[in-house]
């Protein structure tokens, strides 16, 4: 079988907020953690001495790991068995003034020293992961699923089209600077249906996928970008010009309003409108295009603005080349139902993993 989805990757600094000194590590139910990269007992005496081998250490369930500052040189690395990824949790014990803080992710965790007395902790997660986790996040119990997809599409293209221009040394902060997210989305929650059922699918525009923004309440009407401020070229925004649309909720303004009215975005699908419809209304101009390998781009096509059917934009057909060699691709697509991509050279339909 081909592999066509080579998934993408985003490293996520996270809990930063919390100035953490110290990281209680721990695997999730059922797995095992590799770390690597801990010094030997004296490593904190013997830096930069001959013959200081860093430690390996194999964690199991139920096994604990005290990271501090002062224990920590190098950076140290967290993964599961043959660097896979893994499932596990972090740990503040003590966040100034919040209590305990724990939280659960999957991926590959990096801990390095941060300045003075902080740590700085990066998750690398798959793109999808981490579109999940976000929706995760950014829902709220009772939300339609629409909006959720709409917001999955979006968290997706902003990740994607964003990644290595926010930070260096990672891609995105995990506070309102960059987008807001907390744990892995659990299995089969709304999030992480939201999110598979919306896989590779990014907003493009010009060719170019879009870093969507979004905001909580626009209060009636989104801003372009003139309205925002934002024309210095110091902005999230990317080449996307925004426009400024009316929303169907008014009410209190939260956040910066340019992009998709996380509110309004509930309303409309509220009224029966599918997650397309959400997206065509907040970025005019607008395509759905799916993604491949990497997050390539492989084809896009005009979002469809008509009533929900249930099956998003319907059946779609697309050509495209991927890989070195050229390949060339057929992207059938029923969107929201999964993306078929079918090799002609390989001689039989290829199911994108879902
Ligand atoms: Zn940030
Ligand atoms: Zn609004």
């Amino acid at each position: 079988m081909l592999a066509l989805t080579i998934a993408a990757t985003v490293h996520i600094s996270v809990l930063g907020a919390f100035h953490p000194v110290q990281f209680e590590l721990r695997p999730a139910s059922g797995a095992t953690l590799v770390v690597q990269g801990l010094p030997t007992e004296s490593g904190a005496e013997s830096e930069g001495r001959a013959g200081a081998v860093p430690k390996t250490v194999v964690m199991k369930d139920g096994a604990t790991l005290l990271l501090t500052w002062a224990r920590i040189n190098g950076p140290v690395t967290v993964t599961g068995r043959f660097g896979a990824p893994a499932r596990f949790y972090l740990v503040i014990p003590e966040a100034n003034g919040s209590g305990k803080v724990e939280r659960q992710y999957f991926g590959k965790l990096e801990l390095r020293r941060l300045g003075p007395q902080q740590l700085q902790a990066i998750v690398a997660m798959d793109l999808e992961t981490a579109v999940a986790s976000i929706v995760e996040a950014e829902g709220t119990k009772g939300l339609p699923f629409e909006a959720r997809r709409a917001q999955a599409v979006a968290t997706r293209s902003y990740l994607l089209a964003a990644a290595g221009k926010r930070h260096s040394g990672y891609d995105f902060c995990d506070q309102d600077h960059c987008q807001y997210m907390k744990d892995v989305a659990a299995e089969n929650t709304a999030a992480a249906r939201a999110t598979a059922s919306t896989r590779s699918q990014v907003l493009v525009y010009q060719g170019s996928i879009v870093a969507a923004l979004y905001s909580a309440n626009c209060g009636g009407h989104t801003r372009d970008l003139h309205e925002a401020g934002w024309q210095d070229g110091a902005t999230p925004a990317g080449k996307y010009p925004y426009y400024g649309v009316s929303c169907p909720l008014g009410g209190t303004v939260s956040g910066h309003r340019v992009g998709m009215c996380q509110l309004g975005a509930i309303q409309i699908a509220r009224q029966g409108k599918t997650a397309n419809t959400i997206l065509a209304h907040y970025f005019p101009g607008t395509q759905i295009g799916v993604t491949g390998a990497r997050g390539t781009l492989l084809a896009s096509v005009r979002p469809n603005a008509a009533p929900n059917t249930g099956r998003g934009l319907g059946s779609i057909t697309a050509s495209a080349s991927i890989g070195r060699g050229g390949t060339s691709l057929v992207a059938s697509s029923a969107l929201g139902s999964g993306i078929t991509l079918g090799g002609i050279n390989a001689g039989k339909d290829v199911r994108a993993a879902r």
